[in-house]
């Protein structure tokens, strides 16, 4: 490196502190000599720290944020020092195995599904379904449905990618089964009607649609992007506790599929609480098919992701909603916030309404406690470490604990400081 001056060099071993990289803190120094400014350097080689993927405390009150993450997951369980994992070998037989079989098969059970696949998101489940058991078929769907979740994601533009052909039905706020069935009779090759959840948004006042019962007794298989995931409207991990009334009637997995589902598509991070992923569950032959389309080794999730989904999987069939982070935040009781609120003894205690977010429940509030600061914290909030996010409303800083872990409080304290 005889060419680099030796200045750059000494600038960047000075700032050596913030634990980036030589390289990185090369370039920090450079810039800062090149802007005329060496005392800068530190601040450039911060700047490029907080551009890296870590740790934040959430503190909108947004339980499913989409910025961060969605839902909250716990510590990846693979990354604990084991460097392989028996992600596709059966330990069994010494043979070759399949990574469906550990979080894909409990998730199945756990949703009463005959099988289930899991890939990357929920927009590739929907595309891999589609692709599988429709490309170049008619695909029925109402018009009320062909929805835009955000992020890119709308139903007509994954169909075309699929090769399956949209096939509207009824009218934005209507849709009976006679319009679905005329669909179905028009196109004797239709092998597939599709029902999209309404995730973000409501249609209310002169509505009729047409339940999952009722498309099944069409014929070709009813496949349902549900998107959020609720997998049992009974909550039976939430035990003894009824399923919390926010719910609002989210339609669930289980119901789903009971009610004539042939394949149910929902996301990993939404309502399930776990890792980003997609999963497609129901019938047995279908689930094949979608797995053996060559599409699905490109969807393919990696081992981090199924052993997190593999630990949310498990704590459903334990019963143990608290083991997952985002049911354990979502049913905290109000007066529990309230008093974490009060401890800490910061600014001002104020009763808060929190969100499901992530467009599951657009139109429900979680009752909340948190602080308010006075005036727009937010940046400097941010910038603590590690970082808090918060939000503003009417000139005063909101934290909202119920998206905050207890055993973050402390941190959130020193944030405000
Ligand atoms: C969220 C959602 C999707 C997209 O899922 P991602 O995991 O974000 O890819 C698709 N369909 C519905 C109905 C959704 O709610």
């Amino acid at each position: 490196m005889a060419s680099r001056p030796p200045s750059v060099d000494r600038l960047a071993r000075s700032i050596e502190a913030s634990g980036l990289p030589h390289p990185l803190l090369v370039e920090a120094a450079r810039e800062a000599i090149a802007a005329g400014e060496p005392d800068s350097a530190a601040a450039r080689a911060d700047a490029i720290a907080r551009t890296l993927l870590r740790p934040v405390i959430n503190a909108t009150g947004v339980l499913l944020h989409t910025n961060l993450g969605r839902a909250p997951i716990a510590a990846a369980p693979l990354a604990d020092g084991i460097r392989y994992s028996n992600l596709e070998l059966d330990l069994a037989t010494g043979r070759r195995g399949s990574r469906s079989v550990h979080a894909g098969s409990l998730l199945a059970r756990a949703g009463g599904a005959e099988a289930a696949l899991v890939v990357n998101n929920g927009a590739a489940a929907v595309l891999l379904v589609l692709s599988a058991l429709a490309a170049g078929r008619p695909v029925p769907v109402s018009r009320g449905e062909l929805v835009e979740i955000g992020g890119g994601f709308r139903v007509p533009d994954v169909m075309a990618q699929s090769g399956a052909h949209l096939v509207e039905v009824g009218t934005t706020n209507r849709t009976r089964l006679a319009d679905y069935r005329q669909a179905v009779e028009a196109r004797p090759d239709t092998t597939a009607v599709l029902k999209v959840h309404q995730s973000n948004y409501r249609v209310v006042g002169f509505t009729e649609s047409t339940s999952v019962a009722q498309l099944a007794t069409l014929g070709p298989p009813v496949v349902v992007d549900l998107g959020s995931g609720l997998l049992d409207e009974a909550t039976p991990w939430l035990a003894p506790d009824p399923p919390p009334a926010w719910l609002n009637g989210e339609p669930a997995v289980r119901q789903t599929l009971a009610a004539g589902a042939a394949l149910v598509t929902f996301s990993g991070d939404k309502l399930l609480g776990g890792p980003q992923a997609g999963i497609i569950v129901g019938r047995a032959d279908l689930v094949a098919r979608c797995a053996a389309h060559p599409l699905a080794r490109a969807l393919r999730p990696g081992g981090l992701v199924l052993a997190a989904l593999q630990e949310t999987a498990l704590a459903y069939l334990r019963r143990d909603g608290d083991a997952i982070p985002f049911w354990r935040m979502a049913r905290t009781p109000a007066s529990e916030l309230r008093r974490r609120a009060v401890a800490l003894g910061v600014g001002e205690v104020v009763a808060t309404e929190a969100v499901v977010g992530g467009g599951s429940v657009p139109d429900v509030v979680v009752p909340s406690f948190g602080i308010a600061l006075d005036g727009d914290r937010t940046a400097a909030l941010r910038a603590a470490d590690p970082p808090v996010i918060a939000r503003v409303l009417e000139g005063r800083t909101i934290l909202d604990l119920r998206t905050v872990d207890p055993a973050d409080d402390e941190l959130l304290k020193t944030a405000t400081g």
